[in-house]
C-alpha cells in the first residue's frame, strides 16, 4: 500500500532478518503469519478508518488524473480522493503499530487505503507516484477491501514488500 524508497526497505528487512537470527528463530515467516492472523482484523479496521478520513477530506481527481486512473484499471475514478499531508496516521494499538513498522520501512511517501490516496508534499505532483497508487486503488476495487488486505498482508509477511505481486503491478504501471 505504501510507496517506499527501496533502499530504506532493504535496510528494514536486513534489520528484521538479523533480529531473527539473533533471537534464534529458524522460521520467522510462520511466526509472522501467526501474528498476522491475530492482528489482521485490527489492521483492516484501522485502514478503513484512515480511508474514511482521506475520502472525507481529500480532493477529487482532475479529468487528466481520472484518465490515468482508467488506464491502470480503476473502475470508478470519480470516487478517488487525494489528500496531501505531512504524516501518515499510526494505529493507537502499539502492537499493530509495531507489526506494521516492522513489515514496512520508516519513510513512506504515499499510501493508498481504498479510494483514499495520501501523499506527502514531496510527491504531491508526481505522475509516477500517482500511477503507482492508482494501481492499488484498482486492485482494491477488484478484490474488495477485505480480500485485498488479506492477500496483500500475507504477501508482505511471506515474500516481502519488494516481491509482492501487488507492488510489482504498481511499479510496472509507474511509467505509463
Ligand atoms: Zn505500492
Amino acid at each position: 500500500m505504501r510507496t517506499l524508497r527501496w533502499n530504506t526497505l532493504g535496510g528494514a528487512l536486513v534489520v528484521a532478518a538479523l533480529t531473527c537470527v539473533q533471537s534464534g528463530r529458524t522460521a520467522p515467516e510462520s511466526s509472522n503469519i501467526e501474528r498476522l492472523q491475530q492482528l489482521e482484523p485490527g489492521i483492516v479496521a484501522f485502514v478503513a478508518r484512515c480511508d474514511d478520513d482521506v475520502v472525507k477530506r481529500g480532493r477529487g481527481l482532475t479529468d487528466a488524473e481520472a484518465a490515468l486512473a482508467r488506464e491502470v484499471g480503476v473502475a470508478h475514478p470519480e470516487r478517488v480522493r487525494i489528500l496531501v499531508a505531512p504524516d501518515f496516521p499510526e494505529p493507537d494499538d502499539p502492537q499493530l503499530a509495531q507489526f506494521l513498522d516492522r513489515l514496512g520501512p520508516a519513510h513512506p511517501v504515499a499510501e493508498t487505503t481504498g479510494y483514499g490516496i495520501q501523499l506527502t508534499l514531496r510527491v504531491a505532483t508526481s505522475r509516477r507516484i500517482l500511477l503507482h497508487e492508482l494501481t492499488h486503488v484498482g486492485q482494491i476495487e477488484r478484490l474488495g477491501a477485505e480480500g485485498f488486505w488479506h492477500a496483500y498482508l500475507v504477501e508482505l509477511v511471506t515474500v516481502g514488500y519488494w516481491h509482492s505481486t501487488f507492488e510489482e503491478e504498481a511499479r510496472d504501471n509507474e511509467h505509463r
